[in-house]
């Protein structure tokens, strides 16, 4: 998911260019104005951290754009291209190690195991998402 820090940016086409060079297969894409239900529920490990309501604001904050990406291996891929968390520590390269700078508006989200990536997409395109 380009969050909306990369939406308002104009990092779209970049990023779906990186996936796209990779080898990656698009399934679906929309933009989307995230309700905090739906936000809170995303994140919803992260619910005891002191930036849990931050970080709700941040995602709701403007549209995103939600995408499903197929492939082989591609949730550990599209992790490695994305970079880590902190994008001060995010290696020089990937996209959040080339477009960021800050923890609170690191550009994207990806799925951090394929059973999350599961509960996302019902979550993100399916009944409850609302379009
Ligand atoms: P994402 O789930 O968004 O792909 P991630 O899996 O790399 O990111 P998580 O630990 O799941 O990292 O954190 C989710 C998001 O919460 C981060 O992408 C970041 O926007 C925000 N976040 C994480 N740690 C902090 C922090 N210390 N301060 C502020 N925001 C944070
Ligand atoms: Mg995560």
């Amino acid at each position: 998911m380009i969050k909306p820090d990369g939406v308002q940016r104009g990092h779209v086409g970049e990023i779906i260019s990186r996936f796209e060079k990779k080898g990656m297969v698009m399934k679906a894409l929309k933009t989307y104005q995230c309700p905090k239900a739906v936000a809170e529920e995303h994140y919803q490990d992260l619910s005891s951290k002191p930036f849990f309501g931050d970080l709700v604001n941040y995602i709701c904050s403007g549209p995103v754009v939600a995408m499903i990406w197929e492939g082989p291996g591609v949730v550990k891929s599209a992790r490695l291209l994305i970079g880590a968390t902190n994008p001060l520590e995010s290696a020089p390269g990937t996209i959040r190690g080339d477009l960021a700078v800050e923890v609170g508006r690191n550009v994207i989200h990806g799925s951090d195991s394929v059973e999350s990536a599961e509960r996302e997409i019902e979550l993100w395109f399916g009944d409850k998402a609302g379009c």
